[in-house]
């Protein structure tokens, strides 16, 4: 039920200090925005922060309650005279605030600086998710709703969308078996619930200490070694392998191919002995469970709400991907292969899993002379902020103000006002939180903190979204610079951003993230191509010691040429990924003894890279639970994004084109889910979807 969505698929960098950052002065209060929201009969409010555990409990407490009360009147009613008003609609109505609270809840779970608050906030957030889970059982209220179904309604529009979605919500909880199959089917969700956090608890739990001396780590930067925590009191450097950032830096880096080897064995072995078991228990389980609801499989029940809608499709949108990359993927691993011959000087040098990231990032360098570092200086972040921030309001046409804000969660979370710029009507309202702190959330996402809401009086309440990052702070000397990377990420996550703030829908299952999980991505993956033009880099990149040096022409090209010659290693290893999830989420016998293990290298193996041997991938493998049957959806959604960025990039203005950014503000973010998201993409496109601009930017065509 939280809505939080990030572009990481994989854990990023993160930065352990604290950030001092004061709220900037002389601002005006959110408060000065009423008079004209009240013009517009909008709702421009911030929620309240819980700052106690006490509060907190409070809270879910009330909720619980007040959705309780909600839900009887729901079930008491006549059912001779329901309406969709009063069942469907109503039940969207009862749902909304708690999501909202939830949401909020996740929020503060990951930003307040007090842990006791953040434990209060997580223990909280599973009682409310309980809560949500029980819901789908209470009979009484499923009574009401069949009782409306069976008037036979003709309904158009949102309303049969929302009728149809919450009967298909009911069938797949297994609503409609006969009471034992039901029961056995809430025992296998609640099992599963038990057996996946366990999983994850494994993944958190995990770790993977390894010391080496400062000559075993050649090639490792100067900058990780000095890292807060890495020297030990003995001189030697502790790297942990469940930390990624540390993994990153020693297997992309380290000159030594025995420490390579080590680290990559360690890696693939972390929770191998708790979670292969139990793995093999929850595919089981989910296959089962499949079964009694009447699917061939776990993928299949996992895809009816997406827009591939079965597996067959996702399957096969993968493996024709694997075959279009071979002949490319072949070629660059010969390449590497070379490269690694050449390094080590034995010609017969064989390529071994531990190679890959390593030579890949030798062959960025020599051969493309790509430095992540030195690009640094043409992002100093404030200007990179103000930069995005003039290009949405451009394209999107709209106007970004920022308030004081009435509450902060910590010191230099800003608050800004969404406005359209032709009439003036607020739209929503976004905090950003933007460096690193003890105990908050290390990576970056775009927080749901309330969703936006159309009251019975007819005001509208605005979205509220938070971006939660974290850039390098300043230093005493130099600014907070950041990798052409992490400009990326900015330009991505401010498209989830944008989404919250531009969705319009009627009810509040539709809203922006309410589209399928495998499009969702989508649009912040189309806005990743706007750091990679060169006239929109301009309008903001600058060195900052001198702002009249742009970001010449030859490096970005560079950048392109290195992504380029690595794309089919990088989109087979994507791939591996969403196979093996695929293979083991189709199958059909829950009593088939599957050797977990083997079975998910052979994938590897077959699709990327063979693993080394006795190792176990797929137990650190958290995507496996809550993404299950669903990493496929980062290749799918990234095919429509750049279906849809080769529309801007043929339009008069290209990237900056004002037109053709309306019509995605109108067509994609402000439809949302409140119509098939395939309807919306083709009606942005103005014409079928094609997947040839996704083949040509992966490196097929
Ligand atoms: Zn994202």
């Amino acid at each position: 039920m939280p809505s939080r969505l990030s572009r990481f698929l994989f854990t990023a960098a993160a930065f352990a200090v604290a950030s001092s950052f004061a709220p900037a002065a002389g601002l005006a209060p959110l408060s000065s925005l009423t008079p004209q929201a009240e013009k517009f009969h909008v709702a421009l409010a911030t929620p309240t922060y819980e700052n106690t555990p006490g509060q907190l409990r409070e809270t879910a407490d009330k909720t619980i309650r007040a959705a309780e009360a909600a839900l009887d009147v729901l079930a008491k009613q006549d059912p001779a005279k329901v309406t969709f008003d009063s069942t469907i609609a109503e039940l969207d109505r009862i749902v909304a605030p708690v999501r909202n609270v939830v949401d909020r809840i996740g929020l503060i779970q990951e930003t307040n600086p007090e842990k006791t608050v953040r434990d209060a906030a997580s223990e909280t957030s599973v009682k409310l998710s309980s809560w949500a889970i029980a819901l789908d059982y209470r009979d009484d209220v499923y009574r009401i709703i069949k009782a409306f179904a069976g008037t036979k309604p003709t309904l158009t529009g949102e309303e049969k969308l929302l009728f149809d979605e919450t009967l298909r919500d009911y069938r797949r909880a297994g609503l409609d078996l006969p009471a034992a199959q039901r029961t056995e089917v809430e025992r296998i969700r609640k099992e599963l619930t038990q057996l996946t956090t366990d999983f994850s608890n494994n993944i958190n739990q995990a770790r993977g200490p390894l010391d080496f001396t400062a000559e075993e780590l050649a090639g490792v930067p100067a900058s990780f070694l000095e890292s807060p925590g890495v020297k030990q009191p003995d001189g030697r450097y502790r790297v942990m392998m469940n930390i990624t950032w540390h993994w990153q830096a020693v297997i992309e880096n380290a000159k030594n191919e025995n420490v390579r080897q080590l680290a990559c064995r360690t890696r693939y072995n972390l929770a191998k002995e708790q979670n292969i078991p139990l793995l093999g228990r929850i595919v089981a389980l989910r296959t089962d469970l499949a079964l009694k609801l009447g699917y061939p499989t776990w993928a299949d029940y996992q895809t009816e709400t997406r827009m591939t809608k079965n597996a067959a499709t996702a399957l096969k949108f993968e493996e024709e991907l694997v075959t279009g990359l071979q002949k490319k993927f072949d070629a660059e691993l010969a390449t590497l292969r070379e490269l690694k011959a050449k390094d080590t000087g034995k010609p017969d040098a064989k390529l071994e899993p531990w190679d890959i990231n390593y030579y890949t990032e030798m062959l960025k360098k020599e051969r493309y002379s790509v430095d992540a570092e030195q690009l640094r200086v043409y992002f100093p972040y404030q200007h990179v902020l103000t930069g995005m921030f003039h290009i949405y309001e451009k394209i999107f046409g709209l106007t970004f103000t920022e308030v004081a804000p009435p509450q902060v969660w910590a010191d230099g979370v800003r608050l800004f006002a969404v406005t359209d710029r032709a009439t003036g009507e607020p739209l929503g309202l976004f905090y950003l939180d933007m460096f690193p702190r003890d105990g908050k959330y290390n990576h970056f996402a775009c927080f749901t903190v309330s969703e936006g809401a159309r009251r019975p009086d007819g005001i509208e309440e605005v979205p509220v979204a938070s971006l939660v990052c974290n850039f390098p702070p300043p230093s005493a000397d130099k600014p907070s610079l950041l990798q052409h990377e992490d400009v990326e990420t900015l330009f991505h996550e401010f498209g989830h951003v944008m989404h919250l703030m531009l969705s319009r829908a009627k009810y509040s299952r539709h809203f922006a993230f309410g589209v399928p999980q495998d499009f969702v991505e989508a649009p912040s993956q189309m806005l990743e191509n706007w750091v990679w033009d060169k006239a929109v880099l301009d309008t903001f990149a600058a060195d900052y010691r001198d702002p009249s040096k742009k970001v010449p022409a030859e490096v970005i090209d560079s950048l392109k040429a290195a992504r380029k010659a690595t794309a089919a290693v990088f989109y087979r290893r994507q791939l591996s990924f969403g196979l093996l999830d695929l293979m083991l989420h189709t199958q059909t016998d829950p009593k088939a003894a599957l050797d977990v293990a083997a079975a998910t290298n052979d994938v590897l193996a077959r699709v990327s890279v063979a693993p080394p041997p006795d190792t176990a991938f797929a137990a650190y493998f958290g995507h496996l639970m809550g993404y299950d049957a669903a990493y496929y959806g980062y290749l799918w959604s990234l095919s429509i994004a750049q279906d849809m960025a080769s529309v801007f990039e043929a339009s008069p203005d290209k990237f900056l084109d004002e037109k053709i950014g309306r019509r995605l503000r109108d067509e994609v973010y402000a439809a949302g889910a409140s119509r098939d998201v395939s309807i919306s993409v083709e009606k942005f496109l103005g014409r079928k979807q094609s997947t040839k601009p996704f083949l040509k930017f992966i490196g097929v065509e």
